[in-house]
């Protein structure tokens, strides 16, 4: 190939997967902002020998099918510290624990520095927190793509969590099966970009005169799905759902990604072993589940999709 490749022609083109820098052996390509703060993979000429690998590992330009679902559940975490902390019902951590005991390692979502959301690496279960709740912005993959293939060629346990798209990307990234890896992605309607995040949480740093120490999407100290909530000054305030910006317009749809609009993952195909969602309206369709000695929906319960029979080990555990 003597030309650059052309990466993407339409922002709809690109999910920001980061699947063509993991794959580049040159490091020529990095992640720029765009004018919103999304970002977007870009070549250095500079260092590009043309190989046309990058081009080639795209999964959200292949769109090609994946795994349909084989069995859904309701389900909850029998550990209540673990539901408080996370979005829906804790069952991500329940999975990640259990990789971890195992000896394994847990790549999922985190805030780093100034309200960053990135993927992270963990094998402790003292750092399973960070890993817990939605951070409902676009996380950057960085390298954790090539860190996570280098563990799974030692024969190491990988769990591997994130939006369906990124999943996607991860696997056409690997180019093959591996039995030790295990992916979970979750129901996703969209994300904004992490600027924009940033830009709000200012906005409440702003009003209250002080640094945010703690931030939570969703609180669930009066109820699921009802507020998030920041810690100020020592205080703790709480971030209403209707009248917060950021969550009205996510909520709504208007803050995301161009190539979210034409997601082609919101459908039955799940590239991943394991989808995760919240079960919301569950009062409606299986009441006996709830109630005075059974599950409270207050708390929060979770929709488990299972794609592929090879998680078949860990439900049973
Ligand atoms: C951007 C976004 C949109 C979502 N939209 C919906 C929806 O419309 N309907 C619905 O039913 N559920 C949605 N969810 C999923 C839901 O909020 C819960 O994350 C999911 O049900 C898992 O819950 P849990 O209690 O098992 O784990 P939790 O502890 O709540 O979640 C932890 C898991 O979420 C992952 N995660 C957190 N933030 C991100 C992120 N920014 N990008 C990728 N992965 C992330 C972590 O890696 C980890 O795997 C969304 C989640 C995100 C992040
Ligand atoms: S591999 Fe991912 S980041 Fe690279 S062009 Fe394709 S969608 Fe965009
Ligand atoms: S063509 Fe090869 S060297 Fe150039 S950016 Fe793509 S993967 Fe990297
Ligand atoms: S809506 Fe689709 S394209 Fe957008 S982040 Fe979610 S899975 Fe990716």
């Amino acid at each position: 190939m003597e030309t650059i490749p052309v990466l993407f022609t339409k922002k709809e083109d690109c999910c920001g997967c980061g699947a063509c820098l993991n794959v580049c052996p040159r490091q020529a390509i990095a992640m720029k902002e765009d004018e919103y703060g999304y970002l977007y993979p870009e070549i250095d000429e500079e260092k590009c020998v043309r190989c046309g690998q990058c081009k080639k590992v795209c999964a959200f330009q292949k769109r090609e099918e994946t795994n349909v679902p084989l069995d859904c559940y309701a389900a909850v975490n029998a550990n209540v510290e673990q539901v408080s902390k996370s979005a829906s019902a804790g069952i991500f951590a329940a999975i990640a624990e259990k990789v971890i005991c195992d000896g394994g390692i847990v790549y999922g979502v985190a805030f780093t520095r100034n309200w960053g959301v990135h993927h992270v690496a963990i094998d402790n279960l003292e750092d399973l927190a960070k890993l817990q709740g939605s951070k409902y912005a676009h996380s950057n993959i960085e390298r954790t793509y090539s860190e996570a293939k280098n563990e799974l060629q030692t024969g190491r346990r990988v769990l591997f969590s994130g939006t369906p798209c990124q999943i996607a990307g991860l696997r056409e990234f690997l180019g093959k099966e591996y039995e030790n890896l295990v992916t979970v992605d979750i129901v996703c309607h969209g994300v904004p970009s992490v600027r924009m995040l940033q830009d709000y949480l200012k906005t409440i740093e702003d009003k209250h005169r002080g640094k945010i120490t703690e931030f939570i999407f969703r609180d669930k100290s009066i109820g699921w799905g009802k507020n998030g909530s920041a810690v100020i000054n020592g205080k703790k305030i709480k971030i209403w759902q209707s009248a917060s910006s950021y969550l009205y317009y996510f909520t709504k749809g208007w803050l995301y990604r161009e190539n979210c609009y034409r997601c082609p993952y919101a459908c039955e195909h799940r590239p991943a072993d394991i989808t995760l969602g919240d079960y919301w309206g569950i009062e409606k369709q299986h009441p006996e589940l709830l109630g005075k000695g059974r599950w409270d929906e207050s708390k929060g319960i979770s929709c488990v999709i299972i794609n592929t029979k090879k998680v078949n080990h860990l439900l049973r555990t």
